[in-house]
C-alpha cells in the first residue's frame, strides 16, 4: 500500500515556518522581504491565480503588492514598471503572470525581470540551478524535489523517469533530479515502451496532461510517484497523470491530484521570494 504524499499538510506546514522565518528576519534585517505581482488584462484563471498568490503572500507576513496593468498595455509601458521593480530595493521577488496579452513579447519581459528577482525561476534554469548561482528554481519543479525529500527517501543513485519534457517542467524537474544525483530518464510522446522504462524507474515524476497515462502495471513496487498532471477524467472529476486507483497498491509513496503538487507550488513561490530576499541582504 502506497502512502500519501500529502501536499495540502506539507504545504501547510511550509506556511508556518516560513512565516516566523518572515519575523524573525525583520528583526535581523529591518525589512520584510518584497514581492511584487505584476498581472496585465483580465484573464480568468490568471486572476485567480494571482488573487491566490496574494493571499498566501501576506498569510506568511511578506510586504506583497499586485500591480494590475489593462489589456491595451504596450511591451515599453510593461518593461519601465520592471525596469522601475528592478531598482527598487524593497522588492526583493517580481513575477509577472502568464499569459500576457498578444501585442507583448513573453520573452522580452521574462528577460527584463532581474535576475536575482526572478523568482519563477526563468532564469534560473538557463543558469542549470546550481547553488554557486544563487539563482533560484522554477516553482512547481521545486515543489516536486521537496514532496520526494519529505518522504526521508534519498535521490542519490536512483533512478527517476521524468515523463514530460515541457519548458515548466519537465525539463527543469530532470535537472534537478541530476543535480540531487538520480540518474534520470526523460520520456515524451515519442518514446517507445514507455511502461518497461516505468518498470525500472524508482521515481516517477508525470508532467504530461493526459489523464491515467501511467498505469499500476508500469510501476516498480516501491517506487515514489509524483504527479503534476491536471486533468479532467472522463467522469468530469479532476485527475492526474498516474492512475491513482491502480497505482497507489504498487507504489511505496504517491501524491493524489488534487491534494499534491498542487498545493505545493505557491508555497515554493514564497519560498523563492525569501531566498532571493537573502541573496539581498547577505550580499556584500
Ligand atoms: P507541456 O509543456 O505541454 O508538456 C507535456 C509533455 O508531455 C510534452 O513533453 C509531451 O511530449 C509529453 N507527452 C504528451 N503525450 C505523451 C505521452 N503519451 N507519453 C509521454 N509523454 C507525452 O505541459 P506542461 O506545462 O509541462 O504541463 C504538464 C501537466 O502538468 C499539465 O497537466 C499541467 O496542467 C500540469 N501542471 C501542473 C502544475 C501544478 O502546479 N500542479 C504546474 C504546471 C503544470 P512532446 O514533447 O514529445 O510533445
Amino acid at each position: 500500500m502506497g502512502r500519501i504524499i500529502d501536499g495540502k499538510a506539507i504545504s501547510a506546514a511550509l506556511y508556518d515556518q516560513m512565516r516566523q522565518e518572515v519575523e524573525q528576519l525583520e528583526r535581523q534585517y529591518g525589512r520584510r522581504p518584497g514581492l511584487t505581482v505584476i498581472i496585465v488584462g483580465c484573464d480568468p484563471a490568471s486572476q485567480v491565480y494571482v488573487r491566490n498568490k496574494e493571499i498566501n503572500a501576506r498569510k506568511v507576513g511578506l510586504v506583497s503588492e499586485v500591480i494590475r496593468m489593462p489589456e491595451e498595455t504596450t511591451q515599453d509601458e510593461l518593461l519601465a514598471v520592471i525596469a522601475r521593480l528592478n531598482a527598487d530595493p524593497a522588492v526583493d521577488g517580481i513575477l509577472v503572470q502568464l499569459p500576457v496579452p498578444k501585442q507583448i513579447d513573453k520573452n522580452a519581459v521574462i528577460a527584463a525581470v532581474a535576475p536575482d528577482k526572478d523568482v519563477d525561476g526563468f532564469f534560473g534554469m538557463k543558469s542549470g540551478f546550481t547553488p554557486k548561482h544563487g539563482y533560484v528554481a522554477p516553482c512547481t519543479p521545486r515543489a516536486c524535489i521537496h514532496l520526494i525529500k519529505t518522504t526521508g527517501e534519498t535521490i542519490e543513485g536512483k533512478h527517476a523517469l521524468v515523463v514530460g519534457r515541457g519548458e515548466l517542467v519537465g525539463k527543469p524537474v530532470a535537472t534537478l533530479l541530476l543535480n540531487e544525483n538520480a540518474t534520470v530518464t526523460i520520456a515524451h510522446s515519442r518514446t517507445r515502451n514507455l511502461g518497461e522504462i516505468a518498470r525500472t524507474a524508482d521515481i516517477v515524476i508525470a508532467a504530461v496532461g493526459r489523464p491515467k497515462i501511467i498505469t499500476g502495471e508500469m510501476v516498480k513496487p516501491g517506487a515514489i510517484l509524483i504527479d503534476v498532471g491536471i486533468n479532467r477524467g472522463a467522469d468530469g472529476k479532476l485527475c492526474g497523470d498516474i492512475d491513482f486507483a491502480s497505482a497507489e497498491p504498487v507504489a511505496d509513496w504517491i501524491t493524489p491530484v488534487p491534494g499534491g503538487v498542487g498545493p505545493m507550488t505557491i508555497a515554493m513561490l514564497i519560498r523563492n521570494t525569501l531566498d532571493c530576499y537573502l541573496n539581498h541582504v547577505k550580499k556584500p
